[in-house]
């Protein structure tokens, strides 16, 4: 019987543990795969305060997250990997979690702190050249491209940043847009428009990729004018890369009919990070929010173990 069990090893989680495990409740995390989320999938945090971009200590994100988890560990948080939460029963006092594995959890309370994955195009031959050229993480392949071309699909943050770290790898990084200029915060862009590596497609969607075997050609739409334009890969390089970077789908299948969901299928809180349901809470990139970051996510977690915490007070 567990005070509170944490869904999602990102950020959110490994912050509500810490403060769980702080406040000296019985509190366990659950991974479905390995621990970290999304930013393990980014090669320098610059944003993340305390983490100094040029100076000797440059954070990546699986360095921030080794430090998140030995911090919870510390304090007496129990980890568990390679289980993915199933199903729920949050009707009563005591809630019931079930892993694939088919192990069972008890607790006072639930943290849901499952974070999102990547938005796919959606264009035909996206899912088929998937690891074939179709990347959604630059630090993972980014150097399977070196000295060759790649894209970068979308102009927030995320891609604007990722298109900058490839410049380590690629000759040439073109950044398709849908819209008339880019969105990301202004250092960002600033760093990508002193890169001379990098160029610009703006109002441009993809409409397909093609390649046998490897990405070897893609037709993008103009949205304005409808006209389509096809790339192929430079006869010597035989395939490019695209790392498509349009944005995140929150990862709350298993909730669907049991915690109060908004339209886009992000858990709805209030400012506590309470859902509806009593003793259930929710943080992280999960939430419907403006800003989804590691310092964001952090900040969820701890309010959502600060709440989660003054629940078991009550009840116990
Ligand atoms: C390419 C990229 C670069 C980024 N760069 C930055 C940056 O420089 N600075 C910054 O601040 N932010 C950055 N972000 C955003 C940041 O990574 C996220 O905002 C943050 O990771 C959200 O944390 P989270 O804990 O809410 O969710 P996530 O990081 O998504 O973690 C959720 C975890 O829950 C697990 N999970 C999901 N479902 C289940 C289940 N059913 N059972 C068990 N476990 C489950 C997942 O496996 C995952 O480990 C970047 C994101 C991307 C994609």
């Amino acid at each position: 019987m567990y005070d509170v069990v944490i869904i999602g090893g990102g950020p959110a989680g490994l912050t509500a543990a810490l403060y769980n495990a702080r406040a000296r409740l019985k509190v366990v995390l659950l991974e479905q795969t390995k621990l970290g989320g999304q930013i393990v999938s980014t090669h320098e945090i610059a944003n993340f305060p305390g983490s100094v971009k040029g100076k000797e200590e440059e954070t990546t994100g699986p360095e921030l997250i080794a430090r998140m988890s030995e911090q919870a560990q510390k304090f007496g948080a129990e980890i568990q990997l390679r289980k993915q939460v199933v199903g729920l029963e949050v009707s009563g006092d005591i809630k019931k979690i079930t892993c694939q594995d088919g192990t069972t959890y008890e607790s006072h309370t639930i943290i849901c702190a499952n974070g999102a994955h990547p938005r796919e195009i959606g264009c035909p031959g996206e899912k088929e050249l998937r690891g074939k050229g179709v990347s959604y993480c630059a630090t993972c392949d980014g150097a399977f491209f070196e000295e060759m071309e790649v894209y970068v699909i979308g102009g927030g943050n995320s891609a604007v940043e990722e298109a900058v770290f490839l410049t380590n790898f690629a000759r040439k990084v073109t950044l398709i847009q849908n819209l008339a200029d880019l969105t990301a915060d202004a250092i960002a862009v600033e760093q990508a428009k002193a890169n001379d590596k990098i160029h610009y497609i703006f109002n441009s969607v993809v409409e397909s990729i093609e390649g046998d075997g490897m990405v070897e050609a893609m037709t993008i739409k103009n949205t304005e004018t409808g006209e389509l334009t096809r790339m192929e890969a430079d006869d010597d390089d035989g395939l490019f890369g695209i790392f498509i970077f349009i944005g995140t789908i929150p990862n709350t299948d298993v909730y669907d009919g049991v915690i109060p969901l908004d339209d886009y299928g992000y858990m709805l809180t209030n400012d506590n990070m309470e859902t509806e349901v009593p003793g259930v809470f929710a943080a992280g990139d999960i939430r419907p929010k403006i800003l989804r970051q590691v310092v964001t996510a952090a900040g969820d977690g701890a309010t959502a173990a600060f709440s989660a915490q003054k629940y078991v007070e009550r009840i116990k």
